[in-house]
């Protein structure tokens, strides 16, 4: 996918409709939202959607019952998805291969959101070549109470310090706590490299900032500090696809923002499912063009 045919997706529509069961099911019951409504806006954001979430391996939070009830991650297929939800074999630890799910246009998205599905989370590499990872992630997980503004300071250091080694980064508002900073690369290296790399250049920033840093997932290493998650970077580990619901309070998104937009916004939860024209909207517009796209390499640090 190219920047052009992301934007070009912000106009096209999707389509084919999907038979959508259930619409008057509330999903999201603090702020309303039925399966209906959750499905029209991925209807809508779909070809945007499809930019960042095609042709990766993808886990599914699916909560049939709705947002407050059970919900469960799911990686491998169950069964009774529609035929547009693909399914690709890949090898686990144990040297046994397993389906996983994969979509590629706008009638799998539709199909998992028939079957409950309210979050995408995608791997940081292609269907088509699982073993050489296309992205770099930095999920600043901040710890409870901490200040949004120290999210936000963490970010555009985050971004400063990949600039420093050569890498343009991009930021999203996750529709939960906090910002994931986003390098895309050129495949090339193997899963151990991108892992490696993530964990040094989360750890030298711990190191530099221990006050405001910690590369150690323990809670009780995280008071008043923020977890940077390198985690996403190995192996099928997943990131929330941008604009993906989020099964959380309010149906937020994770949405796509412009570096220069970045201090005004007050939480990671500004976007939600009612807001696909305007997020439409700014994926057309100039200060987002490009999101998501850069051609480089992972640098030999
Ligand atoms: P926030 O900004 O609130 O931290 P987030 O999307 O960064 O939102 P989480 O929802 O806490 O973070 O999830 C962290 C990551 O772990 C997600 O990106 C997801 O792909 C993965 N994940 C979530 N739940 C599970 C699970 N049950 N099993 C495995 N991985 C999971
Ligand atoms: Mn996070
Ligand atoms: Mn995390």
């Amino acid at each position: 996918v190219t920047p052009e045919q992301a934007q070009a997706g912000a106009k096209a529509a999707p389509e084919t409709k999907v038979a959508i069961s259930s619409r008057d099911r509330v999903v999201f019951p603090d702020s309303g939202q039925t399966k209906g409504q959750l499905a029209d806006y991925y209807y809508s954001i779909a070809p945007l959607m499809l930019a960042f979430a095609a042709d990766r391996p993808i886990s599914l939070v699916r909560c049939p019952q709705g947002r407050a009830k059970k919900c469960f991650f799911q990686k491998h297929d169950s069964g009774g998805f529609g035929d547009h939800v693909r399914k690709v074999p890949i090898t686990e630890k144990d040297g046994s291969a397993e389906d996983y799910l994969y979509i590629d246009d706008a009638v799998g998205i539709l199909q998992c959101v028939q079957m409950g599905t309210i979050e995408f989370h995608g791997w940081g590499s292609r269907a088509s070549a699982v073993e050489k990872p296309d992205r770099l992630i930095f999920d600043l997980d901040p710890d409870e109470g901490l200040d949004f503004r120290d999210v936000k300071q963490a970010a555009t250091d985050i971004r400063d310090r990949l600039r420093d080694i050569g890498l343009t980064s991009f930021a999203m508002l996750s529709g939960g706590k906090g910002v994931h900073v986003v390098a895309p690369v050129l495949p090339g290296h193997g899963w151990d490299v991108h892992k490696d790399f993530a964990r040094r250049f989360s750890e030298a920033l711990a190191l530099a900032e221990p006050d405001r840093f910690t590369a150690t997932m323990s809670k009780a290493k995280r008071k008043g500090k923020i977890f940077i998650d390198w985690l996403r970077n190995q192996r099928g580990a997943t990131a929330v696809v941008p604009y993906s619901a989020r099964a959380r309070s309010g149906a937020p998104v994770a949405a796509p923002i412009a570096w220069n937009e970045l201090s005004g916004f007050d939480g990671a939860d500004a976007f939600s499912i009612d807001d696909a024209d305007k997020l439409l909207k700014r994926a057309r517009s100039k200060s987002l063009a490009g999101w998501g796209f850069a051609d480089q390499k992972l640098p030999d640090v």
